[in-house]
Order: structure tokens, then sequence, then C-alpha cells
């Protein structure tokens, strides 16, 4: 068994052993049978390959009663039942006798697969003494709802349950943070080497990526709820999510990954762009939300080349600087990267996209409002005011500089509006000092920070009044389209362009790097159209 903590130890000759592809698996979880049944159909609808019926969520279960009517034929889809006990995470608090005679009862009734705890498979064995039917495959479970085990004790417990003579092994754990997964990835490599059907995931936010990339190193199945609100586990993602956003069907050992780091990263609509961007050129790629706690240390353990790929947002724009082996002269001095991309030679590069399309996003909402010269930049020569001196705020600033314009920065912590304003040659305010600034006519205004941002959508980072001294107002917010800035900012008259505009053309500088591939504008507007629709589907964590 691989012991190595990095996914750069599972090479992609382990994981191209030829196999069945990954299945989606839909839990049914309403509360009486004949809505179980109906959720299968819902299910084969959303057009997923197995259903799990969670026997234990079922109010006032009477085997005899509800199986036959849960499990009648025809049956939309295959049946995994499941009758999970309190001591193993579930609801069923009775005797275990009952539990497993209940169990053994839709083996009878053609159950496709029945899941049985480790800590009661022998039990189990010794009841069904051989009877098994030959349609039904046992799958022998083990939950860990503290922490993810080291890799050797995780390949104890791949032993352990193959001792029971299990059919497929199930192994949940929780993580603590993003790298655990890596040792779950292992698992599922050399499990796959050793033709071993195994179902492995890590639960909550921090191991959402091993649901979305288990296909890769060949896991029998993956879970996908019916829909939002409905998951049986935390951080599960919807069973059309994994099939339509993530394009799970396509993954396969040669799939590369690339993803946002963040933290947090569940609002980004990244994945939503990039994996629908990947789908219509043909690349073999997926794109998934990294929540990431330590930048060097995610970056060190997924540091094979199928890790091809990095967005970056907050906080850790900045310590991706440092993080890269090589980076580009722009992005050294904005001091931000917000992508990253590994070169064939394993070395990671570090750019910055972000500051070309907030900047060609306003150039061109100017453009397109005002009669400007087409020689120069209708920036060039203007008071260009921008809140914020983070990632975003740098990289505007700097932007905004190389285009000719009159650079003030304003942050809440002023020390770091002194630094940038320094590093930039322009004067520093603090955000109060902001609310009286009006020197000249026709100047510009940048929001960088996240103030305004969904949920807070009725904040803003500077009041009506003080906007009217603005002709042109920027907000890097991008959720929602239009934040409370850029509203009140156009009843005052002002030219608006929105965060949405800069999102798109930093993504595309990104699609760039990631595939080699040159951006198809219409395409792309095409893919972003959907983008500020409430309705567009949005990745779940
Ligand atoms: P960052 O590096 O963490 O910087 C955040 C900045 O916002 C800092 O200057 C911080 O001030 C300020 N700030 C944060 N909360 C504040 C509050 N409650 N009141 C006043 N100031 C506050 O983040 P970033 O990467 O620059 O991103 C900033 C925003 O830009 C985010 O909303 C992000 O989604 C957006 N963004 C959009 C795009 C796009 O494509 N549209 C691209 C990049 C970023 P202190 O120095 O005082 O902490």
């Amino acid at each position: 068994m691989a012991t190595a903590m990095s996914v750069s130890a599972v090479s992609p000759a382990a994981t191209a052993v030829a196999r069945p592809r990954t299945l989606v698996c839909v839990p049914a979880t309403a509360r009486a049978p004949r809505e179980m049944a109906a959720e299968l159909a819902a299910a084969a609808a959303l057009g997923a390959d197995v259903a799990e019926l969670r026997l234990d969520l079922l109010a006032g279960f009477a085997p005899r009663r509800d199986l036959p009517i849960i499990l009648a034929e025809p049956r939309p889809l295959p049946a995994l039942v499941t009758y999970r006990p309190k001591w193993e995470g579930g609801e069923y608090e009775g005797d275990d006798e009952r539990r497993l005679e209940a169990l053994m009862l839709a083996m009878e009734l053609g159950a496709e697969y029945v899941d049985i705890e480790l800590k009661a498979a022998d039990k189990f064995m010794r009841l069904l003494s051989g009877k098994k039917p030959e349609n039904c495959k046992l799958i022998v479970s083990s939950h860990n709802y503290e922490n993810t085990p080291s890799a050797e004790e995780l390949a104890d417990l791949v032993a352990q349950i193959q001792a029971t003579g299990a059919d497929i092994v199930k192994i949940a754990t929780t993580a603590t943070e993003i790298v655990d997964v890596a040792r779950m990835f292992q698992i599922l490599a050399h499990c796959q080497e050793k033709q071993v059907p195994i179902i492995g995931l890590v639960m909550n936010e921090r191991g959402f990526i091993s649901r979305v990339l288990c296909p890769k190193y060949g896991a029998y199945l993956t879970f996908g709820s019916l829909e939002k609100g409905r998951e049986s586990a935390p951080a599960q993602p919807t069973a059309a999510d994994l099939i339509n956003l993530y394009n799970i069907r396509q993954i396969g050992p040669d799939t590369k990954v690339f993803g946002i780091i963040g933290k947090p990263v569940g609002h980004s609509k990244s994945p939503i762009l990039h994996n629908e961007a990947f789908r219509s050129v043909g690349f073999n790629a997926v794109y998934v939300p990294f929540l990431v706690d330590d930048l060097a240390k995610f970056l060190n353990t997924y540091s094979s080349p199928d890790f091809a790929g990095f967005s970056c947002t907050i906080p850790h724009k900045e310590a991706a600087v440092r993080c890269c082996d090589e980076v580009d002269p722009i992005a050294r001095d904005i001091g931000a990267v917000n992508t990253m991309v590994r070169r064939p030679d394993g070395k990671l590069v570090g750019y910055n996209t972000d500051y070309v399309g907030a900047i060609s996003a306003i150039e061109d909402g100017i453009r397109a409002s005002q009669q400007t010269d087409p020689t120069t930049s209708p920036l060039a020569g203007r008071l260009f005011v921008v809140i914020g001196a983070g990632g975003a705020g740098k990289a505007l600033a700097y932007g905004a500089k190389e285009k000719g314009a009159r650079v003030v920065i304003a942050n809440r912590t002023f020390a770091r509006a002194q630094e940038l304003g320094n590093l930039i040659g322009g004067p520093a305010l603090t955000l109060a000092d902001l609310e009286n600034y009006h020197p000249e006519e026709g100047m510009i205004l940048a929001n960088t920070t996240a103030i305004g941002m969904h949920p807070n959508v009725n904040e803003t980072p500077l009041s009506k009044q003080a906007l009217k001294s603005y002709a042109v107002v920027f907000d890097a917010v991008y959720t929602p389209k239009e934040t409370r800035l850029l509203r009140e900012a156009a009843e005052c008259g002002a030219t608006v362009v929105s965060g949405l505009e800069m999102f798109i053309r930093q993504a595309m500088g990104q699609f760039e790097h990631f595939t080699g591939m040159p951006v198809d504008n219409e395409n792309f507007q095409a893919i972003t159209s959907s983008l500020d629709n409430p309705n567009t589907m949005k990745p779940r964590l």
C-alpha cells in the first residue's frame, strides 16, 4: 500500500487500468415509503445510476409492509439499501437483529446492493450463512465523523473490510483540511490497481473535491443529492451538478485538474465558467473549488502534473507570489498572483489576469458611454480612486497607473493604503477622508473590497452623496451583478462598470494560460451570459 502523503505519489500509470465508470448514486431520504419510491424515479430522470434507500430515515418503518412498496418492480434504478444505526451516524435506534433481518429481506426482494457497517458485518455474514443472492453486491462500510486517518490506517481498514467478504469497500472520513483528501485518493488509486471495488469519500466542505474527483482514481460510486437541501452527508453536491456542472461522466485517469483556491470559495462562479469553457473546446479537464487554509501545504500535497493549474482568490493571492517557482514580472510588481500554471517540468508559474480584466472592462465601459480619443486610454490623466489595498486593489492601482491615470488609494487600514500609495506613487486616504473628497470633476472610482458582496447586499463602501463626485464607478464585487454601489452611482448619473465584466475577462486570461488555446470571445460571452442569472447552476458546497 502506498504510504506517501502527496498526491504526486499517485502516478498516472497506476490509475490507467481499464475500469468501469464511476456511478452516480442519489440518496433517497424521504420519510414515507411511497415518497421514497418516487425519489427513485426522480433520480433516474436526473441521469443517476443508482439510488440509495435510507431505511433509517423512514418514519415508522415496517419492513414487511414497506419494503415491497419501495422495491416494487420494475424499479427505475438499481437500489442500494442502507439501514444506518445511530452508532454509525444514522437514525435507527432499535434492536440490531431486526435491522439486519430487514436488510436480508431487502436482498430477497431483489435489492442490487446492501450496505452493512463494518462493525456489524461478521454478524450479518453469519445470518446470511452464504445465502446472499447472486445479483446482490454487499457493501461493507466504515464512517469516521472526526478525521481522516493516515494512509497506513486507511490501508488497514481496507484490508479489514475485505476480510469480511465484502464485494465493495466503502470508507467515508472527515476532512479537517483539504490535504486530508490526498490520502483518500491514494487509497482509491491503490485499490484500483488491485481491482478492489471501493467507494472512498471525505465529508464536509474541505473534503468536497473527493466527491467530484474520485472517478479519476477509479472509485466505484459517488453520491449526489436529488436537490439542494436533501443531502445525506455534509457538503454532498447535487447529482445535477456532478453530471452537468462537473461533467463527471468525462472524468478519467488522464483528466487534468484545475480549480479555484480560496477561503471562502463557495460563492465563486469560476467552476461554472471554466468547466463549460473546457467542455466547449473538448479539453479533458475539470475545475473544482478548493477550500484551502494553508496554501503552501496545499501546493506541496497536490503537486502532481495532474493538478495542472489554479485560480487564486481571497485570502491567498499575495501568498501565491511566494509559493510560485516563477512569477510573471507584472504579477510580481502588483504583488498578487491570481493564476498559477504548472509547467511540464512541474514548476509553478504565477500570473495576474485581474489587472488586464479590470482595466479593459473600465476602458470599454467609458468608451461605450462617452466620446473618447481612440489613440489613448480613456484613463490617461484622470484621477482614479481605488478603495481597498488587497490583491484586487493592487491590480487596479497598478493597471490604472500603467494607463496614465493619477491614482489615489483609500483603505480601511490606513497603513496599507500608504504602503500601496508609496509603491505606485500616489496619495493615500482613510475611508472617512473619502466621504468629502472632491478635488476635481470627472473622477473614476473603483471598489476592490468585498463590501456589498452577497449576502451583505445592503452594504456599500461610499455614501450616495459622495458618489455624486464621480463620473465613472467600477465595483469588483460581482455577486450580485448590480451592487448597491453601482445602483446608487447610476442614480447619480455615473457610468457604471460591473465586476462581472472583470470576472469574465480575467477568466479569459486564465483559460489561455490553462489550456494554451486562444479564447473565442463570442463563445466565452455566450457561456457567461447566464452567470448573473440567479437560477444559474451554482457549485454547492
Ligand atoms: P483581499 O486581498 O483580502 O483584500 C481585501 C481588501 O478589502 C482590503 O483592502 C481590506 O482592507 C478591504 N476590506 C475587507 N473587508 C472590509 C470591510 N468590511 N470594510 C472596509 N474594507 C474592507 O481581497 P481581494 O482578493 O483584493 O478581493 C477583494 C474583492 O474583490 C472581493 O470581493 C473579490 O470577490 C473581488 N474580486 C473580484 C474579481 C472579479 O473578477 N470581479 C477579481 C478579484 C477580486 P484591510 O486592508 O483594512 O483589511
